[in-house]
């Protein structure tokens, strides 16, 4: 059986305020760190990572998952 894939872009994002790190899916950029809340209008999130990611469906089960 062939299951359906889809790459997706992840990004490790690290906040520079509490230096922790996140992380964001496709270009949906966070405006709130998750961790510390810091707007990320006033402050800089710096980009560590990005990595492409394949992720499928199976199609008999449903579940998504890392390829
Ligand atoms: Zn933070």
């Amino acid at each position: 059986m062939k299951n359906s894939t889809t790459a997706v872009e992840v990004c490790t994002v690290q906040c520079s305020v509490c230096e922790n790190k996140f992380y964001e899916f496709d270009d949906n950029d966070l405006t709130k760190c998750p961790h510390c809340n810091a707007d990320f209008i006033e402050v800089e999130a710096n980009v560590i990572k990005t990595e492409q990611m394949l992720i499928g469906i199976d199609y008999a089960t449903g579940e998504i998952r890392r390829q």
